[in-house]
């Protein structure tokens, strides 16, 4: 093997999740589920309903703390930190997009994606030209000041992505954000995402039931009965440095 210095190596994953366990009274959501998220890939998790996918996605963002199994996050085992360490992480580390929205009611739309910026200490000034641009991207401008109530679900979901994006974060766990778009309108979002993503090098967690989602990521895995398969698998950015060395 070539020891030379410039020879791309397989970094180590920004989070790993191992034998995941948990359980809802006597529903096992998750049954020893594996799985790793490197460093500005685009990972899909698809799987029937009840499979255990926002279950699984809640355990990586440190929202749901599993049963049994450990998640460490660059290093840093998510199950040992202290309840202040881990919205520490959730708020600068970690964009986090809710199957069922959880959009700030009160709040415009604008002042929703503003928000993470606002309690990170920007001004408010540059925090709205920043949620403003954000809104742009997703193609809901023109529903900047409108609230949540006023929005349809697909309307919703994009400004739940644009404020997971805003602060730059590490990785953003996104639930099924497409699930109430057209196929046209899904495809403006995932090309938005995509790009975003490979701007800020964030690590993308997306969950999805439509292939054609799926088809946006660098690689796939599927859910079945709380556990975690390999479906087909592209070219992951780590992949791509290897067989271009
Ligand atoms: P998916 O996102 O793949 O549809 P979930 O992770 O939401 O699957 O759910 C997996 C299983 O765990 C389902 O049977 C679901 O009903 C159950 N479950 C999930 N969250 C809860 C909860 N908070 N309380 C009780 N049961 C839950
Ligand atoms: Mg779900």
């Amino acid at each position: 093997m070539s020891t030379r210095a410039d020879q791309p190596t397989a970094s180590a994953p920004l989070i790993t999740a191992t034998g995941l366990t948990k359980r809802y009274g006597r529903t096992e959501a998750l049954r020893g589920a594996s799985v790793e998220l490197h460093a500005g890939e685009i990972l899909a998790v698809t799987g029937t309903s009840g499979s255990g996918k926002s279950t699984l996605l809640h355990c990586l963002a440190g929202i749901v703390r599993p049963d049994g199994g450990t998640v460490t996050y660059a290093g840093e085992h998510l199950g040992e930190l202290p309840e202040a360490r881990l919205s520490e992480l959730r708020r600068t580390d970690f964009g986090v997009v809710f199957q069922f929205g959880q959009l700030i009611p009160e709040l415009t739309a604008l002042d929703n994606v503003a928000l993470p910026l606002l309690l990170a200490g920007t001004g408010r000034a540059e925090a709205q030209r920043q949620a403003d641009s954000w809104l742009e991207r997703f193609g809901v401008r023109g529903q900047a000041e409108l609230r949540p109530g006023e929005l349809s679900g697909g309307q919703s979901q994009r400004v739940a992505l644009a404020r997971a994006l805003i602060t730059g974060p590490k990785a953003v766990f996104a639930d099924e954000p497409t699930g109430a778009l057209d196929s046209l309108s899904g495809e403006r979002v995932m090309t938005a995402l995509v790009h975003a993503s490979r701007e800020s090098g964030t690590a993308v967690l997306l969950i999805t039931h439509d292939a054609q989602i799926a088809a946006y990521a660098d690689r796939e895995v599927w859910l079945r009965d709380g556990a975690v398969h390999s479906a087909a698998t592209r070219f992951t950015v780590q992949e791509a440095a290897r067989h271009a060395d």
